[in-house]
Protein backbone atom coordinates (compact mmCIF):
# COMPACT_ATOMS: atom_id res chain seq x y z
CA UNK A 1 0.00 0.00 0.00
CA UNK A 2 1.34 3.67 -0.84
CA UNK A 3 1.44 5.74 1.93
CA UNK A 4 0.85 9.16 1.58
CA UNK A 5 4.19 9.91 4.51
CA UNK A 6 6.51 12.61 2.41
CA UNK A 7 9.61 11.19 3.10
CA UNK A 8 12.60 13.90 2.17
CA UNK A 9 15.98 11.08 1.01
CA UNK A 10 17.92 14.54 0.76
CA UNK A 11 16.96 15.49 4.40
CA UNK A 12 17.09 11.86 6.08
CA UNK A 13 20.57 11.44 4.45
CA UNK A 14 21.75 14.87 5.53
CA UNK A 15 20.23 14.38 9.13
CA UNK A 16 21.17 10.73 9.76
CA UNK A 17 24.67 9.89 9.19
CA UNK A 18 26.06 6.25 7.97
CA UNK A 19 27.90 5.76 11.65
CA UNK A 20 24.11 6.45 13.36
CA UNK A 21 22.91 3.73 11.16
CA UNK A 22 25.61 1.22 11.52
CA UNK A 23 26.20 2.36 15.27
CA UNK A 24 22.81 3.30 16.58
CA UNK A 25 20.29 2.03 14.20
CA UNK A 26 21.50 -1.44 13.79
CA UNK A 27 23.95 -1.20 17.00
CA UNK A 28 26.38 -2.84 15.49
CA UNK A 29 29.55 -3.66 17.66
CA UNK A 30 32.42 -5.27 15.42
CA UNK A 31 33.24 -2.16 13.50
CA UNK A 32 36.82 -0.57 14.21
CA UNK A 33 37.19 2.85 13.74
CA UNK A 34 40.25 3.79 11.55
CA UNK A 35 41.13 7.31 10.78
CA UNK A 36 37.15 8.57 9.11
CA UNK A 37 36.71 4.83 8.12
CA UNK A 38 34.22 2.19 10.04
CA UNK A 39 35.52 -1.29 8.92
CA UNK A 40 34.83 -4.80 9.60
CA UNK A 41 32.73 -7.97 8.81
CA UNK A 42 30.24 -6.95 6.07
CA UNK A 43 26.56 -6.69 8.05
CA UNK A 44 24.57 -6.06 4.79
CA UNK A 45 25.15 -9.43 3.65
CA UNK A 46 26.02 -10.66 6.93
CA UNK A 47 29.76 -12.25 6.00
CA UNK A 48 32.73 -12.99 8.64
CA UNK A 49 35.61 -11.72 6.13
CA UNK A 50 37.12 -9.13 9.15
CA UNK A 51 37.57 -6.27 6.37
CA UNK A 52 34.91 -6.70 3.87
CA UNK A 53 33.43 -3.74 4.72
CA UNK A 54 34.25 -0.07 4.62
CA UNK A 55 32.51 2.90 5.82
CA UNK A 56 33.51 6.36 5.07
CA UNK A 57 31.69 8.21 7.91
CA UNK A 58 32.96 12.00 6.33
CA UNK A 59 31.26 10.96 2.87
CA UNK A 60 28.36 8.67 4.38
CA UNK A 61 29.29 5.94 1.76
CA UNK A 62 30.01 2.08 2.11
CA UNK A 63 31.56 -0.35 0.28
CA UNK A 64 31.84 -4.23 0.83
CA UNK A 65 34.89 -6.03 -1.41
CA UNK A 66 32.69 -9.18 -0.57
CA UNK A 67 29.90 -10.84 -1.50
CA UNK A 68 27.89 -7.47 -2.13
CA UNK A 69 30.62 -6.17 -4.54
CA UNK A 70 29.15 -2.93 -3.93
CA UNK A 71 27.96 -0.28 -1.87
CA UNK A 72 26.34 3.25 -1.51
CA UNK A 73 24.88 5.55 0.94
CA UNK A 74 22.91 5.31 3.80
CA UNK A 75 19.89 4.43 3.04
CA UNK A 76 21.19 2.03 0.17
CA UNK A 77 22.53 0.41 3.47
CA UNK A 78 19.24 -0.11 5.00
CA UNK A 79 17.35 -0.85 1.38
CA UNK A 80 20.05 -3.43 0.93
CA UNK A 81 20.44 -5.02 3.94
CA UNK A 82 16.60 -5.59 4.71
CA UNK A 83 15.68 -6.29 0.88
CA UNK A 84 13.26 -3.30 1.22
CA UNK A 85 13.07 -0.30 -1.40
CA UNK A 86 15.03 2.92 -1.00
CA UNK A 87 11.94 4.31 -0.14
CA UNK A 88 11.01 2.31 2.99
CA UNK A 89 14.34 2.67 4.32
CA UNK A 90 14.05 6.02 4.41
CA UNK A 91 10.71 5.47 6.25
CA UNK A 92 12.52 3.77 9.13
CA UNK A 93 15.40 5.83 9.38
CA UNK A 94 13.18 8.37 9.20
CA UNK A 95 10.60 7.01 12.29
CA UNK A 96 13.52 5.87 13.96
CA UNK A 97 15.79 9.18 14.40
CA UNK A 98 13.44 12.16 13.05
CA UNK A 99 9.94 11.48 14.74
CA UNK A 100 10.49 14.16 17.19
CA UNK A 101 9.92 12.66 21.28
CA UNK A 102 10.20 9.07 20.29
CA UNK A 103 13.60 9.27 18.90
CA UNK A 104 14.74 10.95 22.56
CA UNK A 105 16.43 7.75 23.51
CA UNK A 106 18.77 7.70 20.24
CA UNK A 107 19.46 11.47 19.06
CA UNK A 108 20.85 11.11 15.85
CA UNK A 109 24.03 12.92 15.12
CA UNK A 110 23.35 15.68 12.24
CA UNK A 111 25.72 14.57 9.45
CA UNK A 112 25.86 18.28 9.00
CA UNK A 113 24.77 21.16 11.16
CA UNK A 114 22.60 20.75 14.03
CA UNK A 115 19.05 21.17 13.47
CA UNK A 116 16.56 22.35 16.13
CA UNK A 117 14.00 21.08 17.74
CA UNK A 118 10.27 21.47 16.21
CA UNK A 119 7.20 20.28 16.91
CA UNK A 120 6.73 16.89 14.78
CA UNK A 121 3.58 17.29 13.48
CA UNK A 122 2.40 20.27 11.25
CA UNK A 123 -0.75 19.80 9.68
CA UNK A 124 -0.63 20.55 5.63
CA UNK A 125 -3.29 22.96 3.96
CA UNK A 126 -5.92 21.18 2.39
CA UNK A 127 -6.58 18.31 5.31
CA UNK A 128 -3.92 16.07 4.23
CA UNK A 129 -2.14 14.07 7.34
CA UNK A 130 1.05 14.15 6.23
CA UNK A 131 4.10 13.09 9.16
CA UNK A 132 6.81 15.63 8.07
CA UNK A 133 8.94 16.95 10.46
CA UNK A 134 9.07 21.21 10.32
CA UNK A 135 12.37 20.97 8.41
CA UNK A 136 10.64 18.52 5.62
CA UNK A 137 7.51 20.73 5.41
CA UNK A 138 9.63 23.57 4.03
CA UNK A 139 11.10 20.76 0.93
CA UNK A 140 7.75 19.99 0.05
CA UNK A 141 4.77 21.19 -2.37
CA UNK A 142 1.39 21.40 -0.33
CA UNK A 143 -1.26 19.93 -1.60
CA UNK A 144 -3.13 22.07 -3.90
CA UNK A 145 -6.89 22.41 -2.63
CA UNK A 146 -8.71 23.31 -5.92
CA UNK A 147 -9.53 21.75 -9.16
CA UNK A 148 -9.68 23.63 -12.43
CA UNK A 149 -12.52 23.16 -14.74
CA UNK A 150 -10.79 22.58 -17.79
CA UNK A 151 -11.74 21.97 -21.53
CA UNK A 152 -10.20 18.86 -22.77
CA UNK A 153 -11.26 19.13 -26.70
CA UNK A 154 -9.80 22.15 -27.05
CA UNK A 155 -7.96 22.46 -31.22
CA UNK A 156 -4.10 22.88 -29.90
CA UNK A 157 -4.66 19.49 -28.21
CA UNK A 158 -6.32 17.46 -30.94
CA UNK A 159 -5.60 19.63 -33.84
CA UNK A 160 -1.81 21.22 -33.68
CA UNK A 161 -0.61 18.11 -31.21
CA UNK A 162 -3.02 15.57 -32.51
CA UNK A 163 -3.55 14.04 -29.53
CA UNK A 164 -6.49 11.51 -28.95
CA UNK A 165 -9.00 13.05 -26.73
CA UNK A 166 -8.51 9.52 -24.17
CA UNK A 167 -5.25 10.69 -23.79
CA UNK A 168 -5.62 14.21 -22.96
CA UNK A 169 -8.40 13.01 -20.68
CA UNK A 170 -6.11 10.14 -19.43
CA UNK A 171 -3.87 13.09 -18.21
CA UNK A 172 -6.52 15.57 -17.47
CA UNK A 173 -5.04 18.29 -19.37
CA UNK A 174 -7.12 21.29 -20.83
CA UNK A 175 -7.86 24.70 -21.80
CA UNK A 176 -8.65 26.98 -18.76
CA UNK A 177 -10.89 29.83 -19.42
CA UNK A 178 -10.85 31.39 -15.97
CA UNK A 179 -8.36 32.26 -13.37
CA UNK A 180 -4.92 32.61 -13.17
CA UNK A 181 -4.16 30.19 -16.10
CA UNK A 182 -7.32 31.71 -18.65
CA UNK A 183 -6.73 31.64 -21.94
CA UNK A 184 -3.70 28.79 -21.57
CA UNK A 185 -3.77 24.96 -21.46
CA UNK A 186 -4.01 23.59 -18.06
CA UNK A 187 -1.73 20.54 -17.11
CA UNK A 188 -1.98 18.95 -13.39
CA UNK A 189 1.01 18.16 -11.69
CA UNK A 190 1.07 15.44 -9.15
CA UNK A 191 3.88 14.55 -6.74
CA UNK A 192 4.64 10.50 -6.89
CA UNK A 193 2.15 9.64 -4.43
CA UNK A 194 -0.85 11.26 -6.62
CA UNK A 195 -1.45 14.59 -4.40
CA UNK A 196 -2.16 16.86 -7.10
CA UNK A 197 0.41 20.23 -6.37
CA UNK A 198 0.32 22.48 -9.28
CA UNK A 199 -1.07 23.05 -12.37
CA UNK A 200 1.44 24.18 -15.16
CA UNK A 201 -0.46 26.65 -17.69
CA UNK A 202 1.20 26.18 -21.86
CA UNK A 203 0.94 29.69 -22.82
CA UNK A 204 -0.81 29.89 -26.66
CA UNK A 205 -0.34 33.42 -27.94
CA UNK A 206 2.95 34.22 -29.71
CA UNK A 207 2.79 37.49 -28.42
CA UNK A 208 2.58 36.16 -24.65
CA UNK A 209 4.87 33.68 -25.72
CA UNK A 210 7.65 36.66 -26.75
CA UNK A 211 7.07 38.29 -23.52
CA UNK A 212 6.84 35.43 -20.86
CA UNK A 213 8.09 31.94 -22.45
CA UNK A 214 5.85 29.07 -23.04
CA UNK A 215 5.08 27.43 -19.32
CA UNK A 216 3.80 29.21 -16.56
CA UNK A 217 4.37 27.15 -13.19
CA UNK A 218 2.84 28.37 -9.99
CA UNK A 219 4.95 30.69 -7.77
CA UNK A 220 6.30 28.43 -5.14
CA UNK A 221 6.38 25.50 -6.79
CA UNK A 222 9.13 23.42 -6.13
CA UNK A 223 9.69 21.82 -9.64
CA UNK A 224 12.72 20.42 -8.49
CA UNK A 225 11.19 17.87 -6.19
CA UNK A 226 8.33 16.46 -8.78
CA UNK A 227 8.80 14.19 -11.44
CA UNK A 228 6.06 14.70 -14.22
CA UNK A 229 3.85 11.86 -14.23
CA UNK A 230 6.16 9.57 -12.07
CA UNK A 231 2.68 8.72 -9.64
CA UNK A 232 1.22 6.79 -13.12
CA UNK A 233 4.50 5.34 -14.16
CA UNK A 234 5.97 3.93 -10.98
CA UNK A 235 4.26 0.53 -11.54
CA UNK A 236 5.83 0.09 -14.36
CA UNK A 237 9.26 0.89 -12.97
CA UNK A 238 10.53 -2.16 -11.33
CA UNK A 239 9.62 -4.36 -14.71
CA UNK A 240 10.31 -1.75 -17.32
CA UNK A 241 12.79 0.88 -15.14
CA UNK A 242 11.61 4.38 -16.10
CA UNK A 243 12.13 6.62 -19.59
CA UNK A 244 12.80 10.64 -19.07
CA UNK A 245 11.96 13.10 -21.55
CA UNK A 246 12.11 17.19 -20.67
CA UNK A 247 8.59 17.93 -21.17
CA UNK A 248 4.75 17.34 -20.59
CA UNK A 249 4.29 16.78 -24.24
CA UNK A 250 6.98 14.23 -24.80
CA UNK A 251 5.36 12.29 -21.86
CA UNK A 252 2.11 12.49 -23.42
CA UNK A 253 2.68 11.78 -26.57
CA UNK A 254 5.20 8.77 -26.00
CA UNK A 255 2.15 7.33 -23.37
CA UNK A 256 0.11 7.12 -27.16
CA UNK A 257 3.01 5.50 -28.49
CA UNK A 258 2.39 2.45 -25.69
CA UNK A 259 5.00 3.45 -23.59
CA UNK A 260 3.61 4.23 -20.42
CA UNK A 261 6.99 4.22 -18.04
CA UNK A 262 7.63 7.79 -18.76
CA UNK A 263 8.44 10.96 -16.55
CA UNK A 264 9.88 14.46 -16.90
CA UNK A 265 11.82 16.91 -14.58
CA UNK A 266 9.81 19.54 -16.48
CA UNK A 267 12.92 20.96 -18.33
CA UNK A 268 16.01 19.47 -19.81
CA UNK A 269 18.17 19.80 -15.73
CA UNK A 270 17.49 17.11 -13.53
CA UNK A 271 17.88 17.66 -9.63
CA UNK A 272 19.07 15.52 -7.18
CA UNK A 273 15.80 15.14 -5.63
CA UNK A 274 14.24 13.94 -8.63
CA UNK A 275 17.50 11.70 -9.41
CA UNK A 276 16.40 9.80 -6.64
CA UNK A 277 12.93 9.72 -6.86
CA UNK A 278 14.34 7.56 -9.62
CA UNK A 279 15.91 5.28 -7.30
CA UNK A 280 13.40 2.06 -7.53
CA UNK A 281 13.36 2.00 -10.76
CA UNK A 282 15.33 -1.08 -13.14
CA UNK A 283 16.92 1.45 -14.53
CA UNK A 284 16.47 4.93 -16.40
CA UNK A 285 16.55 5.43 -20.11
CA UNK A 286 17.41 9.45 -20.53
CA UNK A 287 16.12 10.43 -24.23
CA UNK A 288 16.47 14.78 -23.99
CA UNK A 289 15.89 16.64 -26.81
CA UNK A 290 17.89 16.76 -29.79
CA UNK A 291 19.95 20.41 -29.34
CA UNK A 292 22.96 21.39 -27.03
CA UNK A 293 20.95 22.14 -23.83
CA UNK A 294 19.52 18.47 -24.35
CA UNK A 295 22.56 16.75 -24.97
CA UNK A 296 24.23 18.63 -21.62
CA UNK A 297 20.85 17.75 -19.71
CA UNK A 298 21.35 14.07 -20.02
CA UNK A 299 24.92 14.44 -19.57
CA UNK A 300 24.73 15.32 -16.45
CA UNK A 301 21.09 13.75 -15.59
CA UNK A 302 23.47 10.54 -16.30
CA UNK A 303 26.00 11.61 -13.61
CA UNK A 304 23.01 12.57 -11.00
CA UNK A 305 21.16 8.99 -11.19
CA UNK A 306 24.43 6.60 -11.60
CA UNK A 307 24.93 6.28 -7.88
CA UNK A 308 21.21 5.27 -7.50
CA UNK A 309 19.81 3.21 -10.60
CA UNK A 310 21.28 2.03 -13.74
CA UNK A 311 21.39 4.12 -16.78
CA UNK A 312 21.21 3.97 -20.38
CA UNK A 313 21.04 7.67 -22.82
CA UNK A 314 19.37 7.50 -26.09
CA UNK A 315 20.80 10.82 -28.18
CA UNK A 316 18.70 12.29 -30.89
CA UNK A 317 19.98 13.57 -33.80
CA UNK A 318 19.92 17.81 -33.54
CA UNK A 319 16.77 19.29 -34.00
CA UNK A 320 14.36 16.43 -33.31
CA UNK A 321 12.74 15.06 -29.76
CA UNK A 322 10.76 12.65 -28.89
CA UNK A 323 7.57 13.36 -30.63
CA UNK A 324 9.72 13.67 -33.87
CA UNK A 325 9.69 9.87 -34.08
CA UNK A 326 6.57 7.46 -34.57
CA UNK A 327 5.58 5.72 -31.62
CA UNK A 328 7.25 2.27 -33.19
CA UNK A 329 10.31 3.56 -33.73
CA UNK A 330 10.80 4.83 -30.59
CA UNK A 331 9.81 1.33 -28.77
CA UNK A 332 12.27 -0.18 -31.34
CA UNK A 333 15.51 1.90 -29.96
CA UNK A 334 14.13 1.42 -26.48
CA UNK A 335 14.00 -2.19 -26.80
CA UNK A 336 16.88 -2.78 -28.47
CA UNK A 337 19.04 -0.50 -25.91
CA UNK A 338 18.36 -2.63 -23.14
CA UNK A 339 18.25 -5.87 -25.06
CA UNK A 340 22.36 -5.17 -26.51
CA UNK A 341 22.94 -3.82 -23.14
CA UNK A 342 24.16 -0.04 -24.57
CA UNK A 343 24.74 2.41 -21.92
CA UNK A 344 24.20 4.98 -25.02
CA UNK A 345 22.66 4.92 -28.33
CA UNK A 346 23.69 7.51 -30.84
CA UNK A 347 20.13 7.59 -32.73
CA UNK A 348 21.17 8.36 -36.43
CA UNK A 349 17.69 8.09 -38.30
CA UNK A 350 15.84 10.83 -39.65
CA UNK A 351 12.30 11.78 -38.08
CA UNK A 352 9.87 10.16 -40.37
CA UNK A 353 7.03 11.98 -39.25
CA UNK A 354 7.59 15.95 -39.06
CA UNK A 355 7.28 16.92 -35.32
CA UNK A 356 3.56 19.24 -35.13
CA UNK A 357 4.38 23.13 -35.02
CA UNK A 358 3.24 23.09 -31.60
CA UNK A 359 6.49 20.58 -30.43
CA UNK A 360 9.14 21.36 -31.82
CA UNK A 361 10.30 23.61 -29.14
CA UNK A 362 11.44 23.51 -25.37
CA UNK A 363 8.95 22.40 -22.90
CA UNK A 364 10.93 23.49 -19.76
CA UNK A 365 8.78 26.47 -19.02
CA UNK A 366 11.99 28.53 -19.53
CA UNK A 367 13.16 30.15 -23.04
CA UNK A 368 15.51 27.45 -24.79
CA UNK A 369 19.26 28.50 -25.83
CA UNK A 370 17.66 28.19 -28.80
CA UNK A 371 14.73 29.88 -28.55
CA UNK A 372 14.36 33.76 -29.80
ZN1 LIG B 1 28.66 -7.45 1.87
Amino acid sequence: MPSSTWVNFADIKKRVSIADVLLKFYRIDNLKHDGDKLIGPCPVHQGDSPRAFHADTTKNLWHCFSKCQGGGNQLDLVAKKEDISIRDAALKLQAFFLSGESSAGHPPTPATKAVPEKPAQTPAPGGSSTESTDETTKEENPPLDLKLDLKPDHPHLLHDRGLKLETVKHFGIGYCSRGMLRGMIAIPIHDDESVLVAYAGRRLKPVDIRAHGKYRLPKGFKKELVLYNLHRAKEYQEEHGLILVEGFFSVVKLYEAGLKNVVAPMGCELSEEQAQLCSEAKEVIIIFDGNDAGYHGAATAKAKLTPYVPVRVVKLPLDTEPESFPGKTLRWVINGITALDLAEVNFVARPTAPAPNAARTDHSGRPSPTET
